[in-house]
């Protein structure tokens, strides 16, 4: 059974908002060096929302029916993003007949109206989509830290839409302290590398890895853990969950899907970022007790 100081610890934690699923991650956890965060809903809302949109070809209402009949079943967050959009519109989606998700990157779905992708623009690039044209106006709006994503149909690209989080509110401030404390702060998304090092800039972090595959999330999580240091992940998504199983200490936010919650060590139930000193400072103090 658990030490009396630990099971105390727990208490406290969890009025707090934090629940340990193990006493072990808990103790390990005031002894990580590094702590690497998710970009999107650790360090943002995660409630995107279209903020811009770049029409090449047709109307902005059949741009959003379009994108938003292939995001329709995706439970990405960018893709509840397109949805909203659509509907606030009034724009109605043409039917579906198929559709696939490809994680890190897209969807592709076969509608009424044609194939239609959406996702980064490398991704219709690689796909064949030509989206070259709209090069500089992409990196204007990714330098500012828009997420955009291209809509193509049947082999042409069709528009973009710029996609804008919020950063949690103290976010700023539980970075500013983790990095007092010692810690090495490290970012690590999917999105892409201009949008991931503006947020880094305004948060403060000290190192970005952008573009990340969601294969490749627990992969930097094992190199960032040679040399004896101990790792703990921060996450919310299905991407994040194979890299929380990796770091010594998983990390999950309450509001992240089931998959991140089920393979965290620790559940974080609020919505401030703070938590992750306030459980540092429990998990220390816990284990000063039980010596
Ligand atoms: P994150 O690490 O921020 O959660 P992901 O790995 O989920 O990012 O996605 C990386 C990038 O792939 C996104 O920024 C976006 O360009 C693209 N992408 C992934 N899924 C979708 C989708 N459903 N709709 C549009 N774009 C997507
Ligand atoms: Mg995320």
């Amino acid at each position: 059974s658990a030490p009396l100081s630990i099971v105390r610890g727990a208490g406290e934690a969890a009025e707090q908002g934090i629940l340990m699923r193990t006493g072990e991650a808990f103790q390990a956890y005031r002894l990580v060096s590094t702590i690497v965060l998710d970009k999107t809903g650790t360090l943002t809302e995660g409630r995107p929302k279209v903020r811009e949109i770049d029409v090449f070809d047709g109307t902005e209402e059949e741009l959003l029916a379009l994108a938003a009949a292939a995001e329709a079943s995706s439970e990405h967050p960018l893709a509840q993003a397109v949805v909203d959009a659509a509907f606030q519109r009034g724009a109605v989606p043409p039917d579906v007949q198929s559709f696939e998700a490809i994680p890190g990157k897209g969807v592709v779905a076969r509608t009424d109206k044609g194939e239609v992708l959406v996702g980064s623009p490398a991704f219709l690039a690689g796909r064949g989509t030509d989206i070259s044209h709209a090069e500089e106006r992409i990196r204007r709006l990714e330098n500012a830290g828009r997420t955009v994503i291209a809509v193509g149909r049947d082999g042409r690209a069709l528009g973009i839409l710029a996609l804008g989080d919020t950063l949690r509110a103290d976010a700023v401030h539980a970075i500013a302290t983790l990095r007092k404390s010692g810690l090495k702060t490290v970012l690590l998304t999917g999105d892409n590398e201009r949008a991931a090092r503006r947020v880094a800039q305004e948060v403060g972090l000290d190192e970005v890895h952008a573009g990340v595959l969601p294969d490749g999330k627990a992969d930097i999580v094992r190199k960032l853990q040679t040399n004896g240091r101990r790792v703990a992940m921060v996450g919310d998504g299905i991407n994040d969950a194979p890299a929380l199983m990796q770091a010594d200490v998983g990390i999950a936010m309450g509001g992240g899907t089931d998959i991140a919650i089920e393979s965290a060590d620790i559940i974080i139930l609020s919505n401030r970022l703070d938590t992750l000193n306030i459980a540092r400072d429990i998990s220390r103090r816990s284990y000063r007790k039980m010596l």
